[in-house]
């Protein structure tokens, strides 16, 4: 089972991800939790470049085929292996985010970014992907220092959160949407609900 986490800033992915990672590992699972970009040795440097403000402005093109390094790494030597040993694998951040941040929040061709993203992850597509939905101006508000894209104007952050939302509705079947403003059990509840039925299929 393949479980990924997307949204804006400060929507909880982190947090829920780890209720969800605990509650399956005490109903039995095996669970890997990971995270992009940034959860391998390369994914690591790429992480720096792409979110260190020092780096300044970057081609966009360029920007897309970073992270969709790092998402190669990351399927490649830790998300399949995983899979094929048969764990549950929650990831915080997908391709999704690179639909969103890359495709329209640098307004690029969505078409381009989907074929190079899925290219770059072998088209491994998650089972569930959980939205945690959040205005931008709420969820930035929570951070005092700002990485190299959460520095990006309201607007980038608003096509962001429309394109998440539209990813969603066109495929519900492989998506929860949540308001990040619920408490934080609420939607660990939630979460789990869709996901159990998952777990015996
Ligand atoms: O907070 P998190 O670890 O998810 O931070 C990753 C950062 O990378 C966020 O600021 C997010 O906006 C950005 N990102 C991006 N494009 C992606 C994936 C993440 O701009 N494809």
């Amino acid at each position: 089972l393949f479980v990924c986490f997307e949204g804006g800033e400060g929507g909880g992915k982190s947090t829920q991800s780890r209720l969800l990672r605990d509650w399956l590992t005490a109903e039995g699972h095996t669970v890997l939790l990971t995270f992009e970009p940034g959860d391998t040795a390369v994914g690591r440097e790429v992480r720096r470049i792409v979110l260190s403000p020092e780096t300044g402005e970057l081609s966009h093109r360029t920007e897309v085929l970073l992270y969709a390094a790092d998402k190669a790494e990351h399927v490649d030597t830790v998300v399949m292996p995983a899979l094929d040993r048969g764990e549950v694998v929650i990831t915080d951040r997908y391709v999704d985010s690179a639909l969103a941040y890359q495709g329209a929040g640098r307004v690029l061709d969505p078409a381009d970014v989907a074929r190079v993203n899925r290219w770059a992850t072998g088209d491994l597509r998650p089972h569930l992907t959980v939205v945690l939905d959040l205005a931008p101006a709420a969820g930035l508000g929570r951070f005092e220092e700002r990485d190299r894209i959460e520095a990006e104007s309201v607007e980038f952050h608003e096509r962001v959160r429309a394109a998440f939302l539209a990813l969603a509705v066109d495929d519900p079947d492989h998506y929860l949407v949540l308001d990040a403003r619920q408490p934080i059990d609420e939607i660990a509840a939630l979460i789990r609900a869709r996901v159990a039925p998952l777990l015996t299929q």
